[in-house]
């Protein structure tokens, strides 16, 4: 085995942390020795956390003390997760119209580091944290992610990903690239991986042979589709980590089949970083619980039980720069009761976790989850990807696109059975029209989603607001 991992992870890497005056290995430290706390003690180190959030925020962000003022709420009634249902949701459109007043004010705006995420629905959201969030506790969080998923700090890592907008100086931007060279970490961004640079991605896999890979799991299904169907050899991934969208059985197939091994699944966003992961157990994915609070919630804003499917709220305990309290991520899964069979005491989340705007709607007025449809199974093998568009309460347009040579396989009986599950999931029948086609447009954050709805009921305005 090299000896670089360990160099980097023990001289250069905490040597880098003093030059630029973090702490990332030191929280790396502390995170690999919190995960194994039972989780009572990890429930109670999160609420004094939140304690000092919530304080903090009152002090120094006109924002909360407004609300919480209106709402006579003091900084002392927020004791632990249990009592931050007292305040309300923040949601993507409130972040827009009070971003000045979300800001802290003690610190000066330089001293914050911008970012926009470009929004899985295609709006843009600027956002602000601290260099210490972003630097020493969200680096450390994907650190640890990382060994969850079975490689080290200095192994090759290839993360293909959005590369978000954001603002530093040239000192700072000469110690990211040292920190990316030493970490042997090379990033690609996921715009980049359309058809015609495929085999450019192919053979930068082969040649760069990762110990560790990550991609939206369509990008990455995309790069490993072409590679089968090309008889392209890729070299085994030990670590193949997928997230920002729901992993489909067609797509773990095709990667376990290209890259021989089982994908980790994570959670996360541009404004949070990494929230949650699987571990070796690929079972739910353990929550960064030092660093976030999640909350599910229904549509009324109820708390809803373990188990039980709703909307994630992600309080973020580190970012005191613009504080994400009950942020509304736009995302819908469910706690998972029970403990995981690896022994850490992290609390859990369910794997499967889809987004709110992915909602089919019947004609009927009912709707459902369009997480809940398994297109898939509707459609032939052979097939590169999909994309489900309603476009009305009674008309889908369904774009497939076919793996080289399955072009002619009988495609009669799909639009059938995508009506059929739609039926059953809303209770009225919609029209589906086929297409088959060469590719599914990116949007702007470059996911290829599944299912896109152009209907919004006038009932659904609340909802429709809320992203
Ligand atoms: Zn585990």
């Amino acid at each position: 085995m090299s000896a670089y991992p360990w160099l980097a992870r023990h001289v250069l890497a905490p040597t880098l942390d003093t030059l630029r005056g973090t702490r990332t290995m030191q929280r790396m430290g502390e995170l690999e020795q919190l995960q194994w706390w039972p989780a009572s003690r990890i429930r109670e180190a999160q609420a004094q956390r939140l304690q000092r959030l919530i304080s903090r925020s009152y002090e120094c962000v006109p924002f909360y003390r407004r609300l919480m003022d209106e709402r006579g709420i003091r900084p002392g009634d927020i004791r632990s997760p249990d009592d931050l249902a007292c305040l309300p949701a923040l949601t993507k459109n409130t972040i827009r119209a009070h971003l000045e007043d979300l800001l802290v004010r003690d610190v000066p705006r330089e001293r914050l580091r911008s970012g926009r995420s470009g929004g899985t629905t295609g709006e843009r959201l600027d956002y602000y944290s601290t260099r210490e969030e972003r630097l020493t506790f969200a680096h450390a969080r994907w650190l640890l992610s990382l060994e969850w998923s079975g490689a080290q700090f200095g192994e090759t890592h290839l993360s293909i990903r959005q590369m978000t907008a954001g603002t530093s100086g040239r000192e700072t931007r000469m110690l990211h690239r040292a920190s990316l060279r030493l970490q042997r970490l090379e990033r690609i961004d996921t715009m980049r991986v359309t058809e015609e640079n495929l085999p450019a991605l192919v053979s930068l896999i082969q040649r760069t042979k990762p110990r560790s890979l990550f991609a939206y799991p369509s990008a990455l299904a995309l790069i490993a589709s072409y590679a089968r169907d090309h008889d392209l050899s890729c070299p085994t991934v030990h670590a193949v980590c997928v997230g920002g969208e729901r992993l489909q059985d067609r797509q773990r197939a095709v990667l376990q089949q290209v890259f021989g091994s089982e994908p980790c699944i994570r959670y996360g966003s541009n404004e949070l970083h990494s929230v949650a992961a699987q571990c070796e157990a690929h079972g739910g994915l353990h929550i960064h619980a030092d660093d976030f609070i999640i909350e599910v919630v229904d549509d009324d804003g109820n708390l809803l039980s373990p188990g039980t499917r709703g909307r994630l709220l992600v309080t973020s305990l580190h970012n005191h720069g613009m504080p994400f309290i009950r942020y509304e991520t736009g995302d819908i899964g469910a706690l998972l009761p029970g403990a995981c069979p690896c022994g850490r005491g992290l609390p859990l989340l369910v794997p499967l976790i889809g987004r709110t705007a992915e909602r089919v709607y019947g004609a009927n007025g009912r709707c459902a989850d369009a997480m809940d449809l398994d297109i898939g199974r509707a459609l032939p093998p052979g097939v590169v990807n999909y994309q489900l568009v309603q476009e009305t309460v009674d008309r889908f347009v369904l774009s497939v696109v076919p793996a080289a040579g399955n072009e002619g396989n009988s495609w009669d009986p799909v639009p059938g059975r995508v009506a059929d599950m739609i039926t059953s999931a809303t209770g009225s029948r919609p029209r589906i029209d086929l297409h088959l086609v060469d590719s599914i447009a990116m949007n702007l954050s470059g996911k290829r989603l599944p299912f896109i709805s152009h209907v919004y009921p006038a009932t659904s305005r609340a909802e429709r607001d809320r992203r």
